[in-house]
C-alpha cells in the first residue's frame, strides 16, 4: 500500500502544513511498510521536503497552474496518485486543500475522511480517529475502499526531521482545457500580513474593543509577535473588519500554537471554531466572561491598558 501526499505551497515556497503533513505521512508510512511520495505544484526547493522524511518528490511545473484551481489541481493529484499506485492519499486542512480533496476522493473512487487526528487506529481494517462536532469529540472512522483520501487536522501533528535525501522526479499530468475555463484576473497580496490559517499566532479582537478606530493597538501587539488578526462575527457583522478574519463556528477555524483573545466573551460559538489551539489567553474586563473557563491564562483588565503594556514589554525582549 504506497502513500502519497500533497504538498502545499504558495509563490515556491512550501508551506508549513506541507512539512507537518510530510513527518506525519512518515510515521503512516512506517506503519503501512510502504515510503512516502509527495507531489508538488510549482514549488521551489523541493529538497526541503526531505527533510520531513518524503522519500520521492513528483515535481509538476506549470504555468497553467500559477493560482490555484481546485478542479486542475486535483486532476493533478489524481494522476501523480494512479501513477504511483498510491493506495493512501494525504492532504493537509488548509482551505485550498480542504477543497480540492473531495474531488480528489471522487476522481480515485476513494472514501475521504476529514479532520483526521493521529496515527490510524487500525490499518486492517482501515481506520481513523477524526475531530466532530467542533473539536468537542473524536469519531473512529473506517474506510472500506482501495483507494482511501486522508486531510489531517490543521496542527494535530508536530514537524519531525529526517536525515534522508528524496529522489526527484519530473512530472507532466495532462491537464483539462475545459478546468481553466474561468480565469484569475489578478492577484493582490496583503503584503507583510500573516494570514490565519499559516500563522502559529492570532491575535483576535470582540466587541470589547469598542470600534474599528481601535484596531491599531492590536494590529500593532500582531506585528510584534508576527501573528495574524482575527475578530469575532459581530465585529466582522459590523463592517468593523473583513469578514475573512471571522473566526468560530461559522468562521475560519483557527488549531494555532498561540490564540489571544482580546475584549471576546467567549460565546460557544467562537470558542467551537478555536478550541483546537494549543495555548489560549483572553484579556478582557469581566471575571464573569465564559473565555476564561476555556482559556490557560487569563488577564482580568481593561484591554486599552493591557494591550500597549504588553506590546511595549515585548517590543523590550
Ligand atoms: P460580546 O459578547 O459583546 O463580548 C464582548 C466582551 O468584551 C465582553 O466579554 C466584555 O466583558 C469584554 N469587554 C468590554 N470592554 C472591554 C475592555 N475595555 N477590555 C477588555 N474586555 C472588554 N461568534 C463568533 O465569534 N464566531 C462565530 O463563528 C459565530 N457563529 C455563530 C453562529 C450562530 C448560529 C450564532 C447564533 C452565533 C454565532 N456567533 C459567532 C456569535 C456568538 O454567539 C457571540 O454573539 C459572539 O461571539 C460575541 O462576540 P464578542 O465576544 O466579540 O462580543
Amino acid at each position: 500500500m504506497s502513500l502519497l501526499i500533497y504538498a502545499e505551497s504558495a509563490d515556491g515556497k512550501f508551506k508549513k502544513v506541507a512539512f507537518e503533513l510530510a513527518s506525519y505521512a512518515k510515521k503512516v508510512a512506517e506503519s503501512l511498510g510502504t515510503t512516502v511520495t509527495a507531489v508538488t505544484v510549482n514549488a521551489g526547493n523541493v529538497s526541503d521536503l526531505s527533510k520531513y522524511g518524503v522519500d520521492k518528490v513528483l515535481k509538476v511545473t506549470n504555468d497553467k497552474l500559477a493560482n490555484f484551481n481546485a478542479k486542475a489541481y486535483a486532476d493533478v493529484v489524481k494522476q501523480a496518485a494512479q501513477k504511483e499506485g498510491a493506495k493512501v492519499i494525504l492532504l493537509s486542512s488548509t482551505t485550498d486543500s480542504l477543497y480540492m480533496a473531495p474531488l480528489v476522493a471522487v476522481g480515485l473512487e476513494a472514501g475521504f475522511a476529514s479532520n483526521v487526528v493521529g496515527l490510524p487506529v487500525s490499518t486492517t481494517p482501515f481506520q481513523v480517529k477524526r475531530n466532530a462536532f467542533s473539536n468537542k469529540a473524536f469519531n473512529i472512522t473506517e474506510i472500506s475502499t482501495d483507494v482511501k483520501v486522508l486531510s489531517l487536522a490543521k496542527n494535530s501533528y508536530g514537524l519531525v526531521e529526517s536525515t534522508a535525501a528524496a529522489a526527484e522526479e519530473d512530472f507532466a499530468p495532462s491537464l483539462n482545457d475545459a478546468d481553466f475555463n474561468v480565469k484569475v484576473a489578478s492577484v493582490e497580496k496583503t503584503t507583510g500580513k500573516v494570514t490565519i490559517a499559516d500563522a502559529d499566532i492570532v491575535v483576535s479582537g470582540g466587541r470589547g474593543l469598542k470600534g474599528p478606530e481601535n484596531w491599531g493597538m492590536l494590529e500593532e501587539l500582531a506585528s510584534v509577535l508576527g501573528a495574524a488578526t482575527a475578530c469575532s462575527k459581530p465585529v466582522s457583522d459590523l463592517g468593523w473588519r473583513p469578514h475573512s478574519e471571522h473566526v468560530g463556528q461559522t468562521g475560519k477555524p483557527v488549531a494555532t500554537n498561540l490564540y489571544i483573545a482580546i475584549g471576546i466573551s467567549g460565546a460557544i460559538q467562537h470558542i467551537a471554531g478555536i478550541n483546537s489551539s494549543k495555548v489560549k489567553v483572553v484579556i478582557n474586563s469581566d471575571p464573569e466572561a465564559p473565555f476564561f473557563k476555556v482559556a490557560d491564562y487569563g488577564i482580568v483588565g481593561d484591554a486599552f491598558e493591557i494591550v500597549p503594556k504588553l506590546t511595549q514589554k515585548l517590543k523590550e525582549f
